[in-house]
């Protein structure tokens, strides 16, 4: 199943080109807030299911085109990612002069844990890209895929973590280069675009044979299958969740693989994940507040 958020929160599930409404058998309240009804949808889906699938029959479907397809979690209870989690990516960074990363060996990503973006940070698939105006300092994109959580757990066993993942989606982990804190270069708004929507697990099937790749303005600039992956999706779930437990509608970002690069206002950003699906994000300028 394909679950979108769309035109203010509704709930859809999409079926190849069109969104059928559920928003009502997915329990959910658009105006709502805050905007965490698609997290309880997430919680239940097992016992909502075939409620929202007969709801997606009975309803007419739309256009996806003709919608705008908002952030899937708008408020979930954390949204965390590893580092450059890719080989060749760990080989790029350390050339800059401005990484923190400078000098680090790729085996460094196996011990460097996860961070968190803030929340404040997720738009979606319709949303532009606003880039703040920092004179000389690089914008860059990364391809990651996100990965949803369905049943929480502490101390999930790495054997036992796809039973804990509820879908994927495409993410674009958008930073700042720089020597502030990461958490501040990755939190800027519009800095974390995901979507289109949240292909659930049964459909996105095998984790471990899923590509992923990003195009600015049609040029392919990253790709690479999950099984790049320093660190595992089973791992991540492991490692992160000895750390903080996990609930549902928890969001991880897979970390990027080599390739990223400068985004400016007037861009294409385009990212696609193999069954899970494509989206391309126009980048823009923030508008300056204008005085009060
Ligand atoms: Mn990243």
């Amino acid at each position: 199943v394909r679950i979108a958020r769309y035109n203010g929160g509704r709930i859809g599930v999409v079926v190849a080109d069109q969104i059928h409404d559920v928003t009502a058998a997915a329990g959910v309240d658009p105006a709502e807030w805050p905007p965490v009804g698609i997290v309880r949808t997430i919680a239940s889906f097992e016992t909502l299911r075939p409620k929202i699938e007969a709801a997606a029959k009975a309803a007419q479907g739309v256009p996806v085109s003709s919608v705008h397809l908002d952030t899937p979690i708008p408020w979930p209870h954390k949204l965390l990612a590893l580092p450059g989690n890719f080989h060749a990516h760990r080989a790029e960074m350390a050339k800059r002069p401005d990484s923190a990363a400078k000098g680090a060996a790729t085996a460094a990503t196996e011990t460097a844990g996860f961070f968190m973006k803030s929340n404040g940070s997720l738009s979606g698939a319709s949303d532009a890209i606003r880039l703040p105006d920092r004179p000389g300092r690089d914008m860059h994109h990364e391809c990651e895929i996100a990965i949803v959580i369905g049943r929480g757990g502490h101390n999930i066993a790495r054997d036992r973590a796809l039973e804990h993942i509820f879908g994927y989606s495409c993410l674009l982990d958008i930073t700042m280069r720089g020597k502030e804190e990461r958490v501040m270069r990755k939190s800027y708004d519009t800095f974390c675009p995901v979507g289109p929507w949240i292909t659930t697990a049964d459909e996105a099937g095998d984790p471990d044979t899923i590509a992923m790749r990003l195009w600015v303005n049609g040029e392919l600039r990253q790709e690479a299958p999950t099984t790049d992956m320093i660190v595992g999706i089973r791992e991540a779930i492991a490692m992160i969740s000895a750390v903080t437990t996990l609930v549902p509608g928890d969001i991880i970002a897979s970390g990027t693989m080599s390739g990223v690069g400068p985004i400016a206002p007037g861009d294409t950003v385009t990212i696609e994940v193999d069954r899970v699906g494509k989206m391309s994000v126009a980048v823009v300028a923030d508008k300056v507040a204008a005085p009060a």
